[in-house]
């Protein structure tokens, strides 16, 4: 039997009616879970298609991971908005994109001023078969020696430099908020509390609650 062979063209963007959204290569997707009751998937679109006459819109994609969706599942320095950068490619009508969002690299996502519901971030590659990730080590910190999870709250002792989890170093996070200075109990010695009580001004008006990434 044969076979009309559809000749497909590539399209340099497309206009998704339902969101009012225009969607071009490159960009980050939200599209339909196939059961209403999951999140959405998210994806990265690779290159957009349609028919010679311009119809049956379809989305070449890269998938996104959510930890949950690894094989090793969610760990507990997994953010909450984290993804996964997938080796998974796979092709999609256009109209199962409902909205656009941003995936964030892991340092300009800890520098947002607030996170948005669009707004993931993205640290790892991963491989869909193999479970592996790249890279496949990361800087850990305080005392648990975990890798940083941006929804956390740290300190940052002014001696070495690393950062703490309150609760690892027996404080509630309120009192960590007010701390001025911060020494782990390493570098408590006498000396660095001889220098702190010596300060009329702090050294640094506030203590850092940001991220710091630092490689061991
Ligand atoms: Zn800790
Ligand atoms: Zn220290």
């Amino acid at each position: 039997m044969a076979k009309t062979r559809t000749n497909r063209r590539t399209l340099d963007s497309y206009t998704v009616k339902s969101i009012n959204k225009t969607v071009r290569a490159g960009d980050c997707v939200l599209m339909r879970a196939s059961e209403s009751s999951k999140p959405s998937y998210v994806a990265r679109v690779e290159k957009i298609e349609s028919d010679n006459r311009g119809g049956n819109v379809r989305v070449h994609v890269r998938w996104y991971y959510r930890p949950e969706e690894s094989i090793g599942g969610r760990r507990q320095f997994h953010g909450s908005k984290e993804l996964f950068m997938s080796d998974h490619r796979d092709i999609q009508s256009a109209d199962t994109i409902e909205g656009k969002c941003t995936v964030h690299t892991f340092k300009s996502y800890t520098k947002l001023d607030a996170v948005g519901n669009e707004d993931f971030f993205c640290r790892f590659d991963y491989n869909s078969s193999t479970g592996a990730f790249n890279p496949d080590r990361v800087a850990v910190y305080c005392k648990c020696e975990m890798p940083y999870n941006p929804d956390d709250l740290m300190v940052q002792c002014e001696g070495c430099s690393d950062w703490f989890h309150p609760t690892c170093i027996d404080m509630t996070p309120e009192e960590a908020k007010r701390l001025d200075h911060f020494f782990c109990q390493n570098c408590s010695s006498e000396d660095q509390k001889k220098l702190l009580n010596s300060h009329a001004t702090p050294r640094h008006a506030d203590i850092k609650v940001e991220s710091k990434r630092r490689r061991r």
